[in-house]
């Protein structure tokens, strides 16, 4: 029986003519022709003012936390159900991680809950796009502009997804890509930082060379360069830009297959929502998204537990997502939680992320359909005993 994987990294087939063209150009570090490349196909795509290439999505969290002038004793507020990196962030400062809940419907930080949660500490919010659904940006915005805060978007997930006819990332100050193998374009590793504030473009430069004014000298604007603010080295390696302009070339077309088989997985599974078996996602109207998961909301943890162990020996790979972060041993030593995450807590008992990539065949996914229905029939025939 063959095994279907949860994810493959996404490949277009012009990566190998596009490394060769890396290798006879000879330049290999940073900013090199392909660098120049995608960041401005990245700028185009999300209207960003300046878009950074960066190793990680990590390291561009990073950035974005140091341009924000987060120090020791902030506060920063973000969800709990999320990755690590964004806490990471906030807490290689100095500064608190101040955990909210997240909204039952779209699993992002729920923007009624943030004002609760602010305090004269607060420095930024860092919203997470989950599955590539937008946050609610419009109350989010307002909200960071009365307060005079920093707005981030980890768009880790969201590359190619909108809220309204705005692209995410390119909505708040500040806003991330990953280019991980896991996520809708990748380069092996490497990230983007896409500066939507103007005034915050030449800190960026600097605090992505080590702290030095060297973009300003590359660009003839200064006769040396020299140390000027904190940095680090934050530059994607031309390898893999190269290998990034090769998926970027096709942002769209690997969109669209993900898309068309998020949408044939929930039409099969409107019967599952209907019998009361599983919650699918819910999708806000003005929002678009790219495709990035497909998951289900299996009743308590025991269930998921169950229906994931169950297609792991049909030969499917499903995973949960995300250890609560507020509920970890580094959260717990370094953060502080608003209330009771009651949302967060039941999502991640009950969430099942379902096999989901651009190359994913059809066939492949009628035997996951297959698969779900078949395990979750035990639990029918038992409750109507
Ligand atoms: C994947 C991911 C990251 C980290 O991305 P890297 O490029 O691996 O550093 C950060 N935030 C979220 C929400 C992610 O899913």
């Amino acid at each position: 029986m063959e095994r279907i994987e949860f994810n493959r990294p996404a490949m277009t087939g012009l990566e190998h003519d596009v490394l060769e063209d890396v290798l006879s150009r000879g330049h290999f570090s940073g900013d090199g022709h392909y660098t120049k490349l995608c960041s401005a196909e990245l700028a185009r795509i999300t209207g960003a003012e300046r878009v950074l290439l960066t190793p990680s999505c990590t390291a561009a969290l990073e950035m974005a936390v140091i341009l924000a002038r987060v120090g020791v004793g902030d506060e920063v507020i973000l969800p709990s159900f999320t990755f690590a990196s964004v806490a990471n962030a906030i807490a290689l400062r100095g500064a608190v991680p101040v955990f909210v809940d997240v909204h039952a419907d779209t699993l992002n930080i729920d923007a009624e809950r943030i004002s609760a949660a602010l305090t004269e500490r607060t420095k930024a919010i860092i919203v997470v796009h989950y599955a590539g659904v937008s946050c609610d940006m419009n109350a989010l915005r307002a909200l960071a502009a009365k307060h005079g805060i920093i707005l981030i978007e980890d768009a880790a997930h969201a590359v190619g997804a909108t809220y309204g006819d705005k692209p995410l990332g390119g909505i708040g100050d500040l806003g991330t890509f990953s280019f991980h193998d896991t996520k809708n374009l990748s380069c092996g590793e490497g990230g983007a930082l896409l500066i939507n504030d103007p005034r915050l473009v030449e800190h960026a430069e600097i605090v992505r060379e080590k702290g030095t004014n060297r973009s300003r000298f590359l660009r003839g604007e200064v006769d040396k360069y020299t140390w000027v603010e904190l940095g680090s080295s934050y530059l994607l390696s031309e390898l893999n830009a190269g290998f990034l302009w090769a998926q970027i070339q096709q942002c769209d077309a690997i969109t669209e297959r993900r898309v068309s088989r998020w949408e044939r997985y929930h039409a099969a599974f409107a019967e599952l929502e209907g019998s009361g078996q599983a919650r699918r996602p819910k999708v806000p109207v003005e929002t678009q998204h790219n495709g990035h998961i497909y998951y289900l909301l299996l009743g308590d943890s025991e269930k998921r537990e169950r229906v994931r162990r169950e297609l792991g020996n049909l030969g499917i790979v499903a995973t949960s997502h995300y250890e609560l972060l507020h509920a970890s041993p580094a959260g717990k030593r370094h953060g502080r939680v608003l209330g009771a995450l009651i949302n967060s807590e039941r999502i991640a008992a009950t969430i099942l992320r379902l096999p989901m990539h651009d190359s994913l065949t059809r066939a492949q996914q009628d035997r996951v359909i297959g698969a779900v229905y078949e395990v979750l029939a035990v639990d029918t025939i038992t409750a109507s005993h």
